[in-house]
């Protein structure tokens, strides 16, 4: 098998990518940048979502691992830290780790001039930079409502422990598949009258957000684009992430670990 490293702290990260090479050479496994089966990532969940936006091309042939830094803070998608590293590739050698696939979100966001399509694991945000956001929010092509806030997040059932549930959102369990869209900041007034509720949707609805106001900025994950967007469409995607992790973790458990209820 054949492993690549994705590191994008290597002066924190030493200690820890001396020890995966360590064991990886003891076990006869290649190290191959080029043509990897399996992607292991060391960091928190942010450096997750770079290595998934990193790897987009070519998410049918690898497998990511995660290896937890001393940064990161959750590590919701992380099951190893340094000391666990030999422990990880006894489990790797014997194919007793448990592969995980996750569906992206897609995106489609149309600019005066230009459209853009792109993958999302945790979510897709819209925001403005200069006064409240206002959209119309359509599912399945009948309106919801009218919205005016500060940003709306519509995440999926992974990015539901993100930043969705930092806004009020449900954290939704890894074995349902849906959108939840959830509002921030989000104005009621005589003139505004929006749901203040996250609404969660089949994950096979079509949502989109039409009439954005101008100056209307989308983000998705870590990254947001320059141009300002006027309409959006955010569906369920033919890609997956495939990911190890150990098999026996409830996830009512990795979420009172995570966040240390
Ligand atoms: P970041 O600083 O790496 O991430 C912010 C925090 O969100 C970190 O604690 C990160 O965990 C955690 N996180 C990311 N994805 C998560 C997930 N699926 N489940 C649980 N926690 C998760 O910021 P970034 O590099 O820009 O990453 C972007 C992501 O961070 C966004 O997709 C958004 O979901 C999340 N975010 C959250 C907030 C918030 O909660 N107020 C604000 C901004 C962004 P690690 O420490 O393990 O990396
Ligand atoms: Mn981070």
């Amino acid at each position: 098998m054949k492993i690549s490293i994705f590191d994008p702290n290597p002066n924190n990260n030493y200690q820890i990518v001396e020890a995966i090479k360590e064991e990886a050479f003891k076990r006869d496994f290649d190290f191959d940048d080029e043509n990897p089966d399996i992607i292991i990532h060391i960091g928190g969940d942010g450096t997750f979502l770079k290595a998934i936006q990193n790897n987009i091309d070519r998410l049918d042939d690898v497998i990511f691992l995660g290896v937890k830094n001393n940064d990161s803070s959750l590590g919701f998608f992380y099951d190893f830290g340094f000391e666990d590293i030999e422990d990880m590739f006894d489990l790797l050698d014997s194919g007793l780790l448990k592969i995980n696939r996750i569906n992206l979100m897609k995106c489609i966001a149309e600019s005066e001039n230009k459209t853009f399509e792109f993958y999302s694991f945790n979510e897709i945000r819209l925001s403005n930079m200069e006064t409240t956001l206002k959209c119309d929010i359509y599912v399945n092509d009948v309106l919801f409502e009218s919205y005016a806030g500060d940003e709306l997040i519509i995440s999926s059932t992974s990015g539901s422990t993100g930043l969705n549930k930092s806004a009020g959102g449900a954290i939704i369990s890894s074995d349902i598949d849906c959108f939840q869209i959830t509002p921030l900041a989000n104005i009621n007034s005589k003139i505004f009258k929006t749901i203040n509720n996250p609404l969660i949707v089949n994950y096979n609805s079509i949502i989109k957000c039409q009439n954005i106001n101008k100056n209307s900025l989308i983000s998705f994950d870590y990254v947001t684009l320059d141009d300002c967007v006027n309409n959006v469409e955010i569906s369920r995607s033919n890609l997956y992430v495939s990911y190890l992790s150990k098999s026996d973790i409830s996830f009512i458990k990795k979420i009172k670990d995570k966040f240390d209820v």
